[in-house]
Protein backbone atom coordinates (compact mmCIF):
# COMPACT_ATOMS: atom_id res chain seq x y z
CA UNK A 1 0.00 0.00 0.00
CA UNK A 2 1.23 3.20 -1.07
CA UNK A 3 2.10 6.14 1.17
CA UNK A 4 -1.64 8.19 1.31
CA UNK A 5 -2.22 11.98 2.26
CA UNK A 6 -5.69 14.06 2.05
CA UNK A 7 -5.97 17.49 0.24
CA UNK A 8 -8.85 19.53 2.14
CA UNK A 9 -10.39 22.31 -0.27
CA UNK A 10 -11.91 24.85 1.67
CA UNK A 11 -12.91 26.83 -1.09
CA UNK A 12 -15.39 23.93 -1.14
CA UNK A 13 -16.53 23.70 2.55
CA UNK A 14 -19.79 24.41 3.06
CA UNK A 15 -19.87 23.74 6.77
CA UNK A 16 -22.33 21.34 6.62
CA UNK A 17 -20.54 18.47 9.17
CA UNK A 18 -21.19 15.45 7.30
CA UNK A 19 -17.53 14.50 7.85
CA UNK A 20 -17.76 15.45 11.65
CA UNK A 21 -20.76 13.10 12.05
CA UNK A 22 -19.82 9.99 9.51
CA UNK A 23 -16.38 9.98 11.87
CA UNK A 24 -18.16 9.93 14.71
CA UNK A 25 -20.55 7.13 13.33
CA UNK A 26 -17.36 4.96 11.75
CA UNK A 27 -15.78 5.20 15.06
CA UNK A 28 -18.83 4.51 16.90
CA UNK A 29 -17.98 7.94 19.53
CA UNK A 30 -20.68 9.26 21.02
CA UNK A 31 -22.35 12.40 20.41
CA UNK A 32 -21.91 15.89 22.13
CA UNK A 33 -24.77 18.03 23.54
CA UNK A 34 -25.14 20.79 21.41
CA UNK A 35 -25.19 23.99 23.35
CA UNK A 36 -25.91 27.78 22.61
CA UNK A 37 -22.81 29.72 22.95
CA UNK A 38 -23.31 32.90 20.70
CA UNK A 39 -21.92 30.82 17.64
CA UNK A 40 -22.46 28.13 15.29
CA UNK A 41 -19.22 26.72 16.60
CA UNK A 42 -20.67 22.87 17.91
CA UNK A 43 -18.98 21.01 19.46
CA UNK A 44 -17.14 23.23 21.43
CA UNK A 45 -13.49 21.60 20.30
CA UNK A 46 -12.18 18.58 19.10
CA UNK A 47 -12.18 15.81 22.08
CA UNK A 48 -11.93 11.69 22.51
CA UNK A 49 -15.29 11.71 20.94
CA UNK A 50 -14.93 14.43 18.55
CA UNK A 51 -11.64 12.76 16.03
CA UNK A 52 -13.02 15.28 13.05
CA UNK A 53 -14.27 19.28 13.83
CA UNK A 54 -15.49 21.86 11.27
CA UNK A 55 -14.28 24.93 12.98
CA UNK A 56 -16.66 27.84 12.11
CA UNK A 57 -14.61 31.12 12.17
CA UNK A 58 -16.62 34.39 12.26
CA UNK A 59 -14.23 37.38 11.15
CA UNK A 60 -15.68 40.73 11.41
CA UNK A 61 -15.10 42.84 8.01
CA UNK A 62 -15.23 46.41 8.49
CA UNK A 63 -17.93 48.43 7.13
CA UNK A 64 -18.98 45.43 5.47
CA UNK A 65 -20.72 41.68 6.14
CA UNK A 66 -19.21 39.37 8.75
CA UNK A 67 -17.52 36.62 6.80
CA UNK A 68 -17.45 32.89 7.70
CA UNK A 69 -14.24 30.54 7.05
CA UNK A 70 -14.57 26.84 7.57
CA UNK A 71 -12.06 24.81 8.66
CA UNK A 72 -12.42 20.74 8.66
CA UNK A 73 -9.69 20.39 11.67
CA UNK A 74 -8.04 16.81 12.34
CA UNK A 75 -4.68 15.68 12.87
CA UNK A 76 -2.42 16.02 9.81
CA UNK A 77 -0.63 12.70 10.50
CA UNK A 78 2.99 14.45 10.04
CA UNK A 79 5.60 12.86 7.72
CA UNK A 80 7.76 13.16 11.17
CA UNK A 81 5.29 13.17 13.84
CA UNK A 82 6.89 15.30 16.92
CA UNK A 83 4.09 13.87 19.03
CA UNK A 84 5.56 10.60 18.52
CA UNK A 85 8.91 11.67 19.59
CA UNK A 86 7.60 12.77 22.52
CA UNK A 87 5.45 10.30 23.96
CA UNK A 88 8.21 7.42 22.68
CA UNK A 89 10.07 8.76 26.09
CA UNK A 90 7.20 8.54 28.37
CA UNK A 91 4.86 5.91 27.15
CA UNK A 92 6.19 2.86 24.73
CA UNK A 93 3.51 2.49 21.85
CA UNK A 94 1.09 4.88 23.11
CA UNK A 95 1.86 6.41 19.25
CA UNK A 96 2.70 4.25 15.98
CA UNK A 97 3.59 4.72 12.71
CA UNK A 98 2.49 3.03 10.06
CA UNK A 99 5.19 2.26 7.03
CA UNK A 100 2.92 1.43 4.85
CA UNK A 101 -0.18 4.43 4.71
CA UNK A 102 2.45 6.61 7.25
CA UNK A 103 -0.65 7.28 9.31
CA UNK A 104 0.09 8.31 12.71
CA UNK A 105 -2.01 6.40 15.32
CA UNK A 106 -2.52 6.79 18.95
CA UNK A 107 -3.00 3.33 21.09
CA UNK A 108 -5.46 4.60 23.51
CA UNK A 109 -5.12 1.73 25.51
CA UNK A 110 -1.70 2.53 26.57
CA UNK A 111 -1.99 5.03 29.42
CA UNK A 112 -0.11 7.88 29.70
CA UNK A 113 0.04 10.68 32.89
CA UNK A 114 -1.71 13.76 32.54
CA UNK A 115 1.84 15.55 32.59
CA UNK A 116 2.98 13.37 29.25
CA UNK A 117 -0.09 14.50 27.82
CA UNK A 118 0.34 17.83 28.43
CA UNK A 119 3.69 17.65 27.08
CA UNK A 120 2.67 15.68 23.91
CA UNK A 121 0.22 17.60 23.21
CA UNK A 122 2.59 21.11 23.45
CA UNK A 123 4.53 19.09 20.63
CA UNK A 124 2.43 19.10 18.37
CA UNK A 125 2.15 22.03 15.74
CA UNK A 126 -1.72 21.85 15.39
CA UNK A 127 -2.95 20.90 19.24
CA UNK A 128 -4.27 17.27 18.46
CA UNK A 129 -3.84 14.85 21.04
CA UNK A 130 -6.55 14.94 23.30
CA UNK A 131 -7.26 12.89 26.80
CA UNK A 132 -9.20 9.43 26.77
CA UNK A 133 -11.25 9.64 30.32
CA UNK A 134 -12.46 6.04 29.44
CA UNK A 135 -8.84 4.58 28.70
CA UNK A 136 -6.45 6.52 30.51
CA UNK A 137 -4.79 7.19 26.86
CA UNK A 138 -5.15 9.27 24.19
CA UNK A 139 -6.79 9.82 21.02
CA UNK A 140 -7.58 11.41 17.56
CA UNK A 141 -8.33 11.01 14.05
CA UNK A 142 -7.29 7.15 13.20
CA UNK A 143 -7.52 8.16 9.29
CA UNK A 144 -9.57 5.02 9.61
CA UNK A 145 -6.91 2.82 9.04
CA UNK A 146 -9.33 0.24 9.57
CA UNK A 147 -11.19 0.90 6.72
CA UNK A 148 -8.19 1.70 4.15
CA UNK A 149 -6.61 -1.08 4.86
CA UNK A 150 -9.88 -2.61 3.27
CA UNK A 151 -9.65 -0.21 0.19
CA UNK A 152 -12.33 1.87 1.37
CA UNK A 153 -11.95 5.92 1.60
CA UNK A 154 -11.62 7.34 4.80
CA UNK A 155 -15.52 8.07 6.18
CA UNK A 156 -15.32 11.41 6.60
CA UNK A 157 -14.00 11.69 2.56
CA UNK A 158 -16.55 8.91 0.92
CA UNK A 159 -19.37 11.26 3.03
CA UNK A 160 -18.05 14.89 1.61
CA UNK A 161 -20.82 15.94 -0.97
CA UNK A 162 -19.02 19.08 -2.34
CA UNK A 163 -15.28 17.71 -3.04
CA UNK A 164 -13.31 20.02 -0.31
CA UNK A 165 -12.17 16.34 1.33
CA UNK A 166 -10.04 13.83 -0.84
CA UNK A 167 -8.33 11.00 -0.34
CA UNK A 168 -5.52 8.67 -1.99
CA UNK A 169 -1.88 8.63 -2.72
CA UNK A 170 0.38 11.19 -1.87
CA UNK A 171 2.10 11.76 -5.17
CA UNK A 172 -1.90 12.09 -6.48
CA UNK A 173 -2.63 14.25 -4.02
CA UNK A 174 -0.01 16.66 -3.80
CA UNK A 175 -0.86 17.23 -7.50
CA UNK A 176 -4.06 17.74 -7.45
CA UNK A 177 -3.60 20.09 -4.79
CA UNK A 178 -1.16 22.11 -6.67
CA UNK A 179 -3.03 22.28 -9.54
CA UNK A 180 -6.25 23.35 -7.74
CA UNK A 181 -3.93 26.05 -5.87
CA UNK A 182 -2.71 27.58 -9.37
CA UNK A 183 -6.61 27.23 -10.32
CA UNK A 184 -7.47 29.20 -7.33
CA UNK A 185 -4.41 31.95 -7.38
CA UNK A 186 -5.91 33.95 -9.84
CA UNK A 187 -9.21 34.66 -7.73
CA UNK A 188 -7.36 34.85 -4.44
CA UNK A 189 -3.93 36.27 -4.62
CA UNK A 190 -3.20 35.14 -0.86
CA UNK A 191 -4.19 31.09 -1.53
CA UNK A 192 -1.51 28.89 -0.39
CA UNK A 193 -1.66 24.93 0.69
CA UNK A 194 -0.55 24.77 4.36
CA UNK A 195 2.65 22.87 5.11
CA UNK A 196 2.33 20.37 2.15
CA UNK A 197 6.01 19.09 2.45
CA UNK A 198 5.29 18.12 6.21
CA UNK A 199 1.99 16.63 6.25
CA UNK A 200 -0.33 14.10 4.75
CA UNK A 201 -3.46 16.30 5.60
CA UNK A 202 -2.53 19.15 3.41
CA UNK A 203 -5.21 22.17 3.60
CA UNK A 204 -5.86 24.78 0.79
CA UNK A 205 -6.32 28.16 2.38
CA UNK A 206 -7.04 31.48 0.21
CA UNK A 207 -7.01 34.30 2.98
CA UNK A 208 -4.84 34.81 6.33
CA UNK A 209 -4.30 31.33 7.79
CA UNK A 210 -5.45 32.53 11.40
CA UNK A 211 -8.54 34.25 9.99
CA UNK A 212 -9.28 29.92 9.55
CA UNK A 213 -7.74 28.80 12.65
CA UNK A 214 -5.24 29.22 15.77
CA UNK A 215 -3.62 26.19 14.54
CA UNK A 216 -4.26 26.10 10.84
CA UNK A 217 -0.53 26.46 9.84
CA UNK A 218 2.40 25.56 11.74
CA UNK A 219 4.14 28.66 13.66
CA UNK A 220 7.52 27.39 13.38
CA UNK A 221 9.22 24.87 11.49
CA UNK A 222 7.27 21.26 11.53
CA UNK A 223 8.63 18.75 13.71
CA UNK A 224 10.76 20.99 15.66
CA UNK A 225 8.36 22.65 18.77
CA UNK A 226 10.82 25.26 20.90
CA UNK A 227 11.69 22.34 23.79
CA UNK A 228 12.37 19.76 20.90
CA UNK A 229 14.97 22.04 19.33
CA UNK A 230 17.22 23.24 22.76
CA UNK A 231 17.03 19.20 23.58
CA UNK A 232 18.68 18.95 20.20
CA UNK A 233 20.84 21.28 20.85
CA UNK A 234 22.24 20.44 23.63
CA UNK A 235 22.12 16.60 22.41
CA UNK A 236 25.88 16.21 21.43
CA UNK A 237 27.01 18.15 24.21
CA UNK A 238 25.28 15.17 26.50
CA UNK A 239 26.63 12.68 23.97
CA UNK A 240 30.01 13.84 24.96
CA UNK A 241 29.66 14.01 28.54
CA UNK A 242 28.16 10.47 28.92
CA UNK A 243 31.25 9.31 26.41
CA UNK A 244 34.06 10.89 29.16
CA UNK A 245 31.58 9.70 32.31
S1 LIG B 1 -0.88 16.67 13.77
FE1 LIG B 1 -0.17 16.49 15.88
S2 LIG B 1 -1.08 14.59 16.63
FE2 LIG B 1 -1.18 14.53 14.39
S3 LIG B 1 0.72 13.46 13.74
FE3 LIG B 1 1.16 15.67 13.70
S4 LIG B 1 2.02 16.04 15.72
FE4 LIG B 1 0.98 14.09 15.86
S1 LIG C 1 -9.96 9.87 8.57
FE1 LIG C 1 -11.53 8.74 9.78
S2 LIG C 1 -10.95 9.11 11.91
FE2 LIG C 1 -9.89 10.68 10.66
S3 LIG C 1 -11.26 12.45 10.61
FE3 LIG C 1 -11.75 11.22 8.81
S4 LIG C 1 -13.44 9.87 9.48
FE4 LIG C 1 -12.46 10.69 11.33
Amino acid sequence: MADKSFFIDTTKCTACRGCQIACKQWNKNPGTKTLQRGNHQNPPDLSAATFKLVRFNEVEVPGGEPKWYFFPDQCRHCMSPPCKEVADGKAKGAIIHDEKTGAVIFNPKVKIKPADLKETREACPYDIPRWDEKTGGMSKCTMCIDRIKEGMLPACVKTCPTGAMNFGDRKEILEKANKRLAEVKGTYKDAMLANPDDVRVIFLLVDDPKKYHKFAVAENTIGITRKMALKRLFQPLTSLRHMIG
